[in-house]
């Protein structure tokens, strides 16, 4: 008989984001497979599968993306319920694309479980709605791995045209702001950073691109660790909502006592 995979979005971090599907697909899974970026207890949530790790650790990926098409294919076809498990959702810079093809390619039955993406979790998770009235009608979601992926992305906006959601940028935010203000935009341009978000240690700097260029010595506190860091840019980025949208995790009893 044949299996079935799921291509499941794991949301940022807090289990609380996790959707009801994703939870319904972990619990039904024999085997889950699952990225660096997802939290043990959405792990737990499938009790009854072998779960093993097959993202990136010190740099390196444990397995190749070819090895994980493979794995997914022959355990469907062994008639095993799989779960690819991603961290945020998983067609917002998952591969998670590439695994629907490699699926269909293989005529494997498959879904896809979408997940709260931490480009727009990250940010409201520091209490920055990314887009505002009267301040930001637009959002380029954008990768800041490559310099030049993200200056071909951002070429083609006005200078403060829209909010930029950074992914994968923070090792290359000085550049990635320097690119910015070759571009036109105003080094007084609000930024922040929001680390970890959803998560215990959640951190975020606030400043400016100006600030970011130079290495971020003015702005608040820097960001300290290696956790997954979103950059957002843009007159958004001043806002601070936080009181607003930090229930996220509590519960609906703490929120009442919050707000009584
Ligand atoms: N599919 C994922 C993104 C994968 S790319 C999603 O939709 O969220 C990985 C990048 O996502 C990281 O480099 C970081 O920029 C961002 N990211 C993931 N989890 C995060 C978190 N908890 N807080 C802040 N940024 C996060």
């Amino acid at each position: 008989m044949m299996g079935h995979v799921s291509l499941v979005g794991a949301g940022p971090g807090d289990p609380g984001l996790l959707t009801r599907t994703a939870a319904a697909r972990l619990r039904a899974a024999d085997l889950v497979l699952y990225d660096a970026l997802v939290d043990e207890r959405i792990l737990k949530l499938a009790r009854r599968a072998q779960r093993f790790f097959v993202g990136k650790r010190a740099g390196r990926h444990a397995l190749s993306q070819d090895d994980i098409h493979a794995v997914m294919i022959r355990a469907a076809k062994r008639g095993r319920r799989v779960v690819r498990l991603k961290g945020g959702d998983p067609f917002v810079f998952g591969r998670g694309g590439e695994e629907a093809l490699a699926l269909q390619a293989a005529g494997v039955p498959f879904d896809v479980v979408p997940g709260v993406t931490s480009a727009f979790a990250a940010p409201a998770a520091a209490g920055i709605p990314v887009t505002h009235r009267g301040l930001s009608a637009a959002v380029l979601v954008v990768s800041g791995h490559d310099d030049e992926v993200f200056a071909s992305a951002v070429g083609a906006l006005e200078p403060s045209g829209a909010t930029i959601v950074v992914l994968m940028g923070l090792g290359r935010r000085a550049a990635i702001a320097r690119r910015l203000l070759d571009r036109g935009w105003p080094a007084a341009t609000p930024a922040a950073i929001v680390a970890d978000a959803s998560r215990p240690d959640q951190q975020t700097w606030r400043g400016t691109i100006g600030d970011l260029a130079s290495g971020e010595e003015a702005g608040t506190e820097p960001i300290r660790g290696d956790g997954p860091a979103t950059i957002v840019i843009g007159e958004v980025a001043a806002l601070d909502l936080t009181d607003v949208v930090s229930g996220f995790s509590r519960t609906v009893k703490e929120q009442r006592n919050a707000s009584n």
